[in-house]
């Protein structure tokens, strides 16, 4: 059979690939964690070489010759064998419908338009960076096009890059009735007259904060022999379950904010590590997309590492490490503070109540701009009237406004929603897990997440790709993804606190 010998070359080469790919993300990690600010140029040119190198062998037409040969056979293969290679299909026209030339044009366009908005942001002048983002959006219907993707398809063929099998009038759905149920609820718990205080924190050492924060993500399952914390400017994790490298920041002041970031990157790192080591570089070996990575990131940082079972157990060592800081803080206060809930113009500071909200907005205004419902100049106006909507306050400027988020400069559009239906999908995984795994809550009492993590492996990590992101919440849930689970989860830690 010698299909089955292509089939063998076929895997042997995305492995290859897959190590390639690795590779390029610890450069990366590098540039952000390590690198002297010399060498910059150099790396620069280093990323530049292994981009090539990588493109090159990911478009080779042998490549696409054994995947016309298998798809001939597609019934003869095994169901692991399918999956690899539809996933190979779908990365090798990625890679080879977009011309070198759109490819080039593209990657001069990121830096410019980068240093454009950075710039912008700094002087909170939207104008001097409109002319790029227009060019971004050209860039990406041009891109779409390659994909017979054209105007309103062309917002869905984004989408689908970062969320396979979502396209925006589904997404359009699940946030009318979120914003039905989630804006009235927000208001409520607003002019709740129980306020949380974050200002409560001083002068927590840094050393201290680590070290706690370093037993919190061992114990919720974080293989510290197969990945690395360290620090860098932004959050963020990346590599393979063989090396995954996440960063955190601290802030004296804010030792919440370095732990929880922790934890939600921890989520990020341990839905890689449980992708299965041996598929390296097939669809088996890979994560669904943004909106799946993220449910993994947001349900270990909200719905366990926020709640009261998960605290009970911390609280006193956190409280031995810290006896002088939170000397004069009370419990309550404490889970006040983890569980604030605040009316402010940044997406990046908001809680998860108002987080959701931010999302909204930003995926109305994406669906517009695709569809030339509104003009780029038009922004910063659509932004405040949305914002005033959705959020119940007017951004001051620019950059508390339409110029915070990097992701338009770069191009990535579409890549906002997954944010939110990561929140959705965390819920509503939540809402099955406390059923198939009953007596959660108590294993959190006692500092247990193995559970939890060996449940997430199975139902979700150990497929990679297999399944597409709703068809996945299906099997897993039971139902399609549905923002229901979302609002009785909010309505029940929040409304217990603040209503
Ligand atoms: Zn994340």
């Amino acid at each position: 059979m010698p299909y089955m010998k292509t089939m063998e070359h076929l895997r042997a080469d995305l492995h290859r690939l897959g190590l390639l790919h690795s590779t390029q993300s610890l450069l990366g990690w590098d540039e952000q964690v390590n690198l002297p600010a010399g060498s910059a140029n150099h790396r620069g040119q280093q990323a530049a070489a292994l981009a090539d190198l990588v493109h090159r062998e990911a478009t080779r037409p042998e490549v696409g010759a054994w995947l016309v040969e298998l798809e001939g056979h597609a019934t003869a293969l095994s169901e692991d064998d399918q999956v690899i290679v539809r996933e190979a299909r779908r990365d090798y026209d990625r890679a080879t419908r977009i011309s070198p030339d759109l490819v080039q044009r593209k990657v001069a366009l990121d830096s410019h338009s980068y240093h454009a908005w950075a710039a912008a942001r700094k002087r909170r002048d939207f104008s001097a960076f409109a002319p790029f983002l227009e060019r971004q959006l050209e860039l990406a219907a041009e891109e779409a096009a390659c994909f017979g993707k054209t105007g309103a398809a062309a917002y869905d063929y984004h989408i689908d890059k970062h969320d396979p099998g979502l396209d925006a009038g589904f997404i359009q759905g699940l946030f009318t009735e979120l914003s039905r149920d989630l804006v009235p609820l927000a208001a409520a718990i607003l002019e709740s007259p129980v306020r949380a205080r974050t200002d409560i924190f001083r002068n927590f050492p840094v050393e201290k904060q680590e070290a706690f924060l370093r037993e919190v993500t061992t114990a919720l399952g974080f293989d510290y022999q197969h990945g690395r914390l360290d620090r860098s400017l932004h959050p963020f994790c990346s590599g393979v379950g063989a090396d995954i490298r996440m960063t955190t920041r601290f802030d004296p002041d804010n030792p919440l904010d370095s732990l929880f970031s922790s934890i939600h990157e921890t989520g990020h790192g341990m839905y890689e590590q449980g992708l299965p080591e041996n598929r390296l570089g097939t669809g088996l070996g890979q994560a669904v997309g943004m909106a799946v990575h993220e449910s993994q990131s947001r349900l270990w940082e909200n719905q366990i590492s926020r709640s009261r079972p998960f605290w009970s157990h911390w609280e006193p060592r956190f409280r031995a490490l810290f006896a002088e800081e939170l000397k004069g803080i009370s419990s309550e206060e404490l889970y006040l503070a983890i569980n604030a809930v605040e009316r402010q113009p940044i997406r990046v500071d908001a809680d998860e109540v108002m987080y959701n909200l931010h999302i909204m907005l930003r995926f109305r205004l994406e669906r517009a701009l695709f569809n030339r419902e509104i003009a780029v100049a038009e922004l910063p106006a659509v932004w405040a009237e949305l914002s005033q909507e959705l959020l119940g306050l007017v951004p001051e400027h620019d950059g508390e406004g339409c110029l915070q988020d990097i992701h338009w400069s770069g191009g990535a559009f579409g890549y906002f929603p997954s944010y939110c239906l990561g929140n959705m999908m965390a819920a509503q995984l939540w809402e099955t897990v406390q059923v198939a795994v009953p007596g959660l809550e108590s294993d959190f009492e006692a500092g247990r997440y193995g559970r939890l993590l060996r449940w997430l492996r199975q139902e979700i990590h150990q497929h990679g790709r297999r399944y597409d992101t709703r068809e996945l919440v299906r099997r897993v849930t039971g139902r399609d993804l549905s923002p229901a689970p979302l609002i009785a989860y909010l309505r029940d830690r929040y409304g217990s606190l603040y209503l």
